[in-house]
């Protein structure tokens, strides 16, 4: 099935344990700072119903059948992998990019797991079907998962089971006939008040002897009784308008971090448990990252279409683009987001083809993306800063454009070309929603960290990636100057 947004917004009222601010928020729904968050996402859901984009972002499995958010697809052709990044593409665009996790982001992450059933098979006697069975549960309701893998920092110098406390990492306490206890917490998960399920899997850190109690993937309902959101900081606690604040009204996205106080998790829902092997390969082995992966490129080149359009339009605002040097940053920009694009380009059109017929996006493209994008947008956001200057300081509100003082602010804060103030500022609001507010801040950090810690994905990419022709011309140039040895050795006297 396919919810809509009402079915979604009404399935949050199931109580479930979420702190903001030392108190317990008693709905979600009604919450100020999840509010407008929950309207956006309830808004991905209702495009799925709309006429306009139906076609797009659902499947069925048979002419006439069911219909299926197409995130949950194994593509099995090229067509189906860029029906897929049509579908991706249409949702960044609803949110500017700039919701890194609508419900469509999980759905194509256990894809990823679907598509690896037999991996699971592994760690367990009939783990293939549970994952199976998980994934079409999920899909055939169409729910909003989040997903928290990492450890609390605690001490990151200690494995888990030598930190002060056995329990602050997630662990296994116990073993029941019914299934685990658990008990621990484990970070970072984005959007969790607000979503219908967790996932819990590791994520990539790698486990050493005596973490096995650690080692698990499971899932279970937001509201299982135990699991507490404790959520950070809201960075937009009071409503807001979307001329003063385009994004940052409409697109913050929660993080928290997630108490499991004596959970149980029934065994259909453990997916491996004491297993070092399975934890340190899961995120490698199995396609969760690649096709989450393959949601994120869309949505990073969308919203970077955005800033480097803004960084231009600022500017040209009051015409500082007319300068050589600023042209030049402008026109590194458009390069960076135009290498994004390419990126994206190659990851769809130069797919792998698995033995068992699916179509996975191009791995070198994803994490040449996924490494590289990170420093795009900081650059990007940094030309924002530096050529904005003092007009990203000087944003009087709507309300100096519709009150006592409307003529002065049109008149004085004008750009070129008889600009009003009221479109300049405007422009300048956006440029800081994306570069200065804290909403701002957060997309950037969140570009440098959600595909995992930044060092074991490289470290893997340094092993993973084509090096053919580079190893090629190596080994060339290498064998032309031990040919010039071996002569020399061999013409020496007495040789
Ligand atoms: C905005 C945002 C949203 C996120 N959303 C999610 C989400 O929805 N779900 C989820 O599961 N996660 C999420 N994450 C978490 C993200 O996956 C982690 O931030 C990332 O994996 C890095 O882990 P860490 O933050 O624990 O950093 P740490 O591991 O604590 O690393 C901190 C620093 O110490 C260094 N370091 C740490 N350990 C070692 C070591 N053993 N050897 C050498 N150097 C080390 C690191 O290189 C880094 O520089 C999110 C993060 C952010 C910022």
């Amino acid at each position: 099935m396919i919810r809509t947004g009402k079915q979604y917004i009404e399935g949050l009222r199931a109580p479930r344990e979420v702190y903001v601010g030392g108190e317990r928020v008693v709905d979600v729904t009604t919450y100020p700072a999840f509010h407008e968050p929950i309207q956006s996402y309830a808004r991905l859901y209702d495009m799925k119903h709309d006429s306009q984009y139906q076609d797009i972002l659902t499947y069925t499995e048979e002419p006439g059948g069911e219909r299926y958010d197409i995130s949950y697809l194994v593509p099995k052709s090229k067509e189906e992998l860029k029906a897929k990044g049509r579908a991706y593409h249409t949702y960044a665009r609803a949110s500017y990019g700039c919701l890194g996790r609508g419900p469509e982001f999980m759905a194509a992450l256990i894809a990823g797991m679907w598509e690896s059933t037999d991996w699971f098979e592994q760690w367990g006697e009939g783990g293939a079907q549970k994952v199976a069975d998980y994934v079409r549960y999920v899909r055939d309701n169409d729910l909003f998962l989040t997903h928290a893998l990492g450890n609390p920092q605690s001490d990151r110098s200690k494995p888990s089971h030598q930190q002060a406390n056995p329990y602050i990492h997630l662990r296994v306490k116990e073993e029941t006939p019914e299934g685990l206890i658990i008990r621990g917490a484990k970070q970072l998960a984005t959007a969790a008040p607000v979503t219908d399920e967790i996932l819990v899997f590791p994520n990539g850190r790698q486990f050493g002897p005596g973490d096995d109690a650690y080692a698990l993937c499971f899932a279970v309902p937001t509201t299982t009784p135990g699991v507490k959101i404790i959520c950070r900081e809201p960075l937009v606690p009071e409503s807001r308008n979307v001329y003063d604040h385009p994004l940052s009204s409409r697109f913050e996205e929660m993080d928290a971090l997630i108490v499991f106080d004596d959970v149980l998790v029934p065994w259909d829902r453990v997916f491996f448990y004491n297993s070092l092997t399975a934890a340190n390969n899961m995120r490698f082995m199995t396609g969760v990252a690649a096709f989450s992966g393959h949601l994120s490129v869309h949505r990073a080149t969308v919203r970077a279409a955005l800033t480097v359009a803004t960084a231009m339009k600022l500017c040209n605002s009051v015409k500082t683009d007319v300068f050589p040097n600023v042209g030049e940053l402008l026109g590194r920009l458009a390069a960076l987001y135009k290498a994004q694009e390419a990126l994206l380009f190659r990851c769809e059109e130069e797919p792998r083809v698995s033995e068992t017929g699916t179509y996975w996006v191009n791995g070198d493209a994803l994490s040449a993306s996924g490494l590289l994008f990170p420093d795009f947008y900081t650059t990007m956001l940094d030309v924002i800063k530096r050529t904005g200057a003092a007009g990203l300081m000087l944003t009087p509100t709507l309300g100096e454009f519709t009150g006592e003082v409307a003529d002065l602010a049109n008149t004085y804060f004008a750009g070129a070309d008889d600009m009003p103030g009221v479109d300049r500022v405007q422009i300048a609001k956006l440029a800081w929603d994306l570069a200065g507010d804290s909403i701002g801040q957060r997309l950037s950090h969140y570009e440098r960290f959600y595909i995992g810690e930044p060092m074991f994905v490289a470290s893997f990419f340094a092993r993973s990636a084509d090096m053919g022709l580079g190893r090629e011309l190596l080994e060339n140039i290498l064998a032309e100057g031990r040919a010039l040895r071996d002569a020399a050795l061999e013409s020496r006297p007495g040789s």
